[in-house]
């Protein structure tokens, strides 16, 4: 894509300085206006519109040098610089290189802003046909940053997978060879163990793929009352395991929001599967719906071992673990909160926490209600 702006502006940029150049011709050997009609043919108004338009609109910085050095054109994306620090290292770096290009060769080169924000800006420098030169200047921070987290993340699947798979050939070959009844029992269970473990990063790797991906959304009418009964029997048996008990209170009659059925319980099973998880044996989740402007917020609050205030920001993120032993423990997989958050952005909502460390935590997640959504709607506004 960005390979084709930058062909199609360089063949625009050797038509614009051709029409530049020519253009400061006309000025001074201007045609009277009946001679101009006897030199130009009739004929109709060009259907392509004025190149120089054409580049002022580009999403990236075109610079246009004469043979003689003389800059002729500058589109106003390549003077968002101007005048900042940046625009000055941009200025040196650019010059060489349309130098470079002033000789008949192509280059580049990528300036590196510290910032914050980090920036990554490229300029790269070609010769026109006829003469002069153009560089390009692409923002390419975005598509750096973007690598940086993919790769990340196949660094964290491999090593959120290889734990389990490693632990499951250590037991196996432990096995291997063993007779004593009670050592094969006690490593199959292990065994058992890792083996979901794997499973269920694997699963909801795939849930988080399939909900990132924008996965077909589907939009219909879902009762609130129906998501969190969905959600909490998805949390039944580990409550169970840990003897807590999940309350629900007030559902406001009719509650409903426009969205995904199976993504909102996915959401709303993660938020209580947590609460039971990080509550202390014998302990109470509660779980209440309220209106609010707009938005149906479902609240899910326990009085579990909370998270340290420092970590509030991070925990959305993939993998992140406040405790990773106690994750380990109650088999999470640290991906459940992306999994929230991801749902929220799709329907135009957002997941909100608040919690002490030792005093317990509520989340809120908060989803347009199917009447905004239709008012937007009417409004001409996307969701
Ligand atoms: P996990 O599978 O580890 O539970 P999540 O993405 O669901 O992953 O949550 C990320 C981390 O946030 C958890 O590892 C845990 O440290 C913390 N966390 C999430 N919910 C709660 C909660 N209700 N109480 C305390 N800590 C929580």
């Amino acid at each position: 894509m960005t390979i084709a702006i930058a062909a199609i502006s360089c063949a625009l940029a050797g038509i614009t300085i051709g029409l530049i150049i020519a253009r400061r011709l006309g000025d001074t050997t201007r045609a009277t206006p009946a001679t101009q009609a006897a030199l130009q043919p009739e004929r109709p108004a060009p259907p392509w519109p004025d190149y120089v338009q054409v580049l002022d609109q580009l999403p990236i910085g075109i610079v246009i040098v004469a043979p003689d050095r003389a800059t002729v054109y500058r589109n106003p994306w390549a003077t968002t610089f101007g005048g900042t620090h940046a625009g000055v290292l941009l200025d040196a770096m650019m010059e060489p290189l349309l130098e470079q290009a002033l000789v008949g060769e192509h280059a580049r080169q990528v300036l590196e802003l510290y910032g914050p924000p980090r920036r990554s800006i490229a300029v790269a420098s070609s010769p026109l046909p006829g003469g002069g030169a153009l560089a390009s200047i692409q923002d390419e921070s975005e598509r750096r940053r973007i690598d940086a987290v993919r790769t990340d993340f196949v660094a964290n699947i491999s090593h959120e997978l290889k734990t389990p798979v490693g632990a499951l050939a250590v037991l196996a070959e432990t096995l291997v060879g063993e007779t004593d009844p009670e050592v094969i029992d006690r490593v199959a269970e292990r065994m058992v163990e890792d083996a979901h473990r794997a499973a269920r990063t694997i699963d909801d790797l795939l849930e988080l793929a399939g909900i990132e991906m924008g996965e077909a959304l589907v939009r219909e009418r879902v009762d609130v009352a129906d998501v969190i009964a969905e959600s909490i029997s998805r949390a039944r048996q580990i409550g169970e395991q840990r003897n807590i008990h999940v309350e629900v209170l007030d559902i406001p009659k009719g509650a409903a929001v426009v969205g995904d059925r199976r993504q909102l319980v996915s959401a709303l099973g993660n938020l209580v599967e947590n609460a039971v998880k990080y509550s202390e044996p014998g302990g109470e989740v509660q779980v209440r719906v309220r209106a609010d402007d707009g938005f149906m917020e479902m609240m899910v609050a326990d009085r579990g071992i909370g998270i340290p205030a420092r970590d509030h920001d991070r925990i959305f993120e993939r993998f992140y673990r406040v405790d990773r032993a106690r994750s380990r423990d109650t088999g999470g997989t640290g991906l459940g909160l992306s999994i929230v958050r991801h749902v929220a952005d799709n329907h135009g909502g957002e997941v909100l926490v608040s919690s002490r460390e030792g005093e317990g935590s509520t989340f809120v997640l908060r989803i347009p209600t199917s009447s905004r959504v239709e008012a937007l709607r009417q409004q001409g506004v996307r969701q």
